[in-house]
């Protein structure tokens, strides 16, 4: 839906994938010297954090041998609570991606070992999205970086309330 395939570096190809699954061994066959991807992917909630729109996904693949390198950017909205405040963040997350994918049904290593990013020939666009933006959610979200949070004595949010409590609960 809404997905675009486009030739890259000069290599004509129109693949046909299913559910954001992108066959890429024409690539590591070294038949195609690369691939991009632009996708549109929808990302489950995690920790407490949520998408409220989809992934917008650029990938560009290129492979060496059998390895699988994935170049591109990942940007994607996110709402959340503030760890300090709990107040709302909504936040648009921008990532990119640097990653390469051994293909073979003997690796068992790296940072996609345990999952179905590369299985066979296919490679799992939302999967791979899903496992980077999470993986990028910082333990502590804030709303903003000098967030004052709240008043432990008498609860008010300090970012829009400046109690008197010295911001102190010493003693
Ligand atoms: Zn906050
Ligand atoms: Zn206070």
């Amino acid at each position: 839906m809404g997905r675009v395939w486009r030739p890259f570096a000069g290599a004509f190809l129109y693949v046909m994938g299913s559910a954001h699954k992108i066959d890429v061994g024409a690539l590591l066959a070294g038949n195609r010297r690369g691939l991009v991807v632009d996708d549109r992917v929808t990302v489950a909630p995690f920790e407490g954090v949520e998408f409220p729109e989809p992934a917008a996904v650029h990938l560009e693949l290129q492979a060496s041998g059998r390895l699988l390198e994935i170049k591109g950017t990942i940007d994607v909205p996110l709402h959340g609570d503030c760890a300090r405040c709990l107040g709302a963040v909504d936040d648009n997350m921008h990532l990119r991606v640097d990653e390469q994918v051994e293909a073979g049904p003997s690796l068992q290593d790296g940072p996609f070992a345990e999952n179905n990013v590369l299985t066979g020939d296919r490679l799992d666009v939302a999967d791979l999205a899903a496992q980077l933006v999470c993986s990028a959610i910082p333990i502590g979200l804030l709303c903003k970086e000098d967030c004052k949070g709240i008043c432990p004595r008498c609860g008010e949010n300090r970012n829009s309330t400046s109690c008197e409590c010295n911001g102190e609960t010493s003693g």
